[in-house]
């Protein structure tokens, strides 16, 4: 089975856990939710597992072909290169003090052995301590990759399923992060500017506008939010921040001011 990249829609990527896409090489993550539709990682509550899109609860944790959860995307990969990176500095650390320590002896005893030994054991432990820190180095990138990506995912997976946009509170709710982590992600990815934008509302809320996050359809009764009639705030132009408003976002926004106008002729009858 294949789906169309969460990302870039390219088309196919094959299903399955951390699979890059081979456009834009984005790492996907999350089977597809029967409930959304959507291929999104999931997230662990009570021992049960649910979409971080539209929070369909998917199994129990042990239940076959469930997904790793977002919670846990990358952090092997991070922990392990922690501790190689560790472990290499210990090796190096190590080899110093012996070095040092044969070295001195070979001074005292002016022997050339301990001299040639004192060579050697420099040589191969810089050499293995310095792998070991590369590895786990490339190894934690890795794993923060994974992350970022499981993450960028999730975000436009929950989008879609809250009228196209995210709150920070929203983000960092899905992620099961601080607000603070789940803004600097959004922040992150609205700087990128090919997904998503920021806008502020007449309420002085941040938003994050993601551009290819038509919402989906998700039953009443488990749609996280209460905007199912897809209809946004309208936000003036010169609020708008950030990237140009492609046609899509242009027709959105002109039902977002028929709405408003809608709204005022309503209140202006008194309804
Ligand atoms: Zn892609
Ligand atoms: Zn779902």
């Amino acid at each position: 089975m294949a789906h169309a990249c969460y990302v870039c829609s390219f088309y196919p990527v094959p299903d399955g856990e951390g699979i890059e896409c081979p456009h834009c090489h984005r790492l996907q993550y999350g089977n597809k939710c029967p409930k959304c539709g959507q291929n999104a990682p999931t997230r662990v509550r009570d021992f049960r597992v649910y979409c971080t899109a539209c929070n369909h609860e998917r199994g129990a944790l042990s239940g076959g072909g469930i997904t790793m959860p977002i919670s846990m995307v990358g952090k092997p990969s991070q922990f392990g290169g922690i501790a190689s990176k560790i472990l290499g500095t210990g090796v190096i650390a190590v080899t110093l003090l012996l070095v040092t320590l044969v070295t001195l002896a070979a001074v005292s005893f002016s022997s050339a052995i301990l001299g040639a030994l004192a060579v050697i054991l420099g040589t191969f432990g810089s050499v293995a301590g310095f792998l070991l820190f590369r590895g786990g180095n490339k190894l934690e990138q890795q794993g923060t990759r994974a992350q970022h990506d499981a993450r960028e995912q999730a975000l436009i997976a929950a989008a879609r399923t809250r009228g196209g946009f995210l709150t920070a509170a929203d983000a960092a709710g899905v992620l099961e992060v601080q607000v603070a982590e789940a803004d600097a992600l959004l922040t992150q990815i609205a700087k990128e500017g090919q997904r998503a934008h920021v806008e502020v509302d007449r309420d002085g809320v941040v938003k994050y506008v993601f551009h290819d996050a038509a919402p989906v359809h998700v039953a009443a009764t488990t749609a996280a939010q209460p905007n199912v009639t897809g209809v946004r705030v309208d936000v003036d132009a010169a609020t708008v921040v950030g990237q140009p408003i492609d046609h899509k976002e242009a027709a959105r926004q002109q039902v977002d001011r028929e709405f408003e106008e809608l709204k005022k002729t309503r209140a202006a009858k008194g309804e």
